[in-house]
């Protein structure tokens, strides 16, 4: 898979996917990060890529002529755009998008991007929440890790996609290491007994109960009859 960033500071991106996990999936050809900036597009003879907002406004928006120049270098690709205004990217987003070949980021930075961008280049449009933050690279790089660790080889033990948070509509169950008893606190006692349809049944119990104190709004989808359980 090879994600395009189009940003105006790639150095923002490319140390990210060097290290651990995603820099080897870069090793071996797994995925492939390539960075584009909008600058090198622009034919602003000062090089500028940004302007005042038509109509009045504070701030800046970058223009709509680098950023379409630079996506259409690209080729076929998948165009994203990560905006606080899109739908709240989530896991089912990334394992579907994990089967795409070519994805492409639009990372906005000042007031966003000229609207025609969006209207003419852009397939979808993504949030990762309910806040501001100073530009969409790290939305971006947060999208793109998602996607990538449900590539096919991207993770050395691709069960532990199978148990992880979201996977069936819950969160996963609260896991403990060794030490066997830390601080006074131990772990349940079932988990040490090695009966693994106890530990299995201990752990859906806790995995619900944990859903349903931390993500209510997710428990809540539990009840519903359109849920389909998956395990
Ligand atoms: N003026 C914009 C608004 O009110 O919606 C916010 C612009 S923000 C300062 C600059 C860029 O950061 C945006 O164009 C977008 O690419 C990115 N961004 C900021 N918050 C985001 C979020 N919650 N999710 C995705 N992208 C975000």
């Amino acid at each position: 898979m090879k994600f395009n960033f189009i940003t105006l500071f790639p150095n923002l991106v490319t140390p990210y996917f060097s290290d651990s996990i995603l820099g080897r999936a870069q090793t071996s050809g797994l995925i492939e990060i390539n960075c584009i900036n909008p600058r090198d597009f622009t034919q602003n003879k000062h090089k500028k890529v940004d302007e005042y907002m038509i109509g009045g406004g504070a701030g800046l928006l970058m223009s709509a002529q680098p950023l379409c120049d630079a996506i259409d270098s690209i080729g076929q690709t998948h165009v994203i755009y990560l905006t606080p205004a899109g739908k709240k990217f989530n896991q089912n987003d990334a394992k579907r998008l994990a089967k795409l070949e070519n994805i492409s980021f639009i990372c906005g930075r000042y007031e966003g991007i000229d609207e025609r961008v969006i209207e003419s280049r852009v397939n979808e449009v993504f949030c990762i929440g309910d806040f501001i933050l100073t530009g969409g690279e790290l939305a971006a790089m947060s999208l793109c890790d998602a996607i990538s660790r449900n590539i096919a080889g991207v993770l050395g033990n691709a069960n532990s996609l199978d148990i992880e948070s979201f996977e069936n509509g819950i969160l996963e169950a609260p896991s403990f290491t060794k030490p066997n008893i830390f601080n006074g606190s131990p772990v349940p006692s079932a988990f040490l007994k090695g009966n693994h349809s106890i530990i299995n049944a201990l752990k859906n119990h806790m995995a619900l109960c944990k859903t349903r104190f931390f993500r209510p709004d997710l428990y809540q989808t539990l009840k519903s009859p359109n849920f389909k359980e998956k395990r």
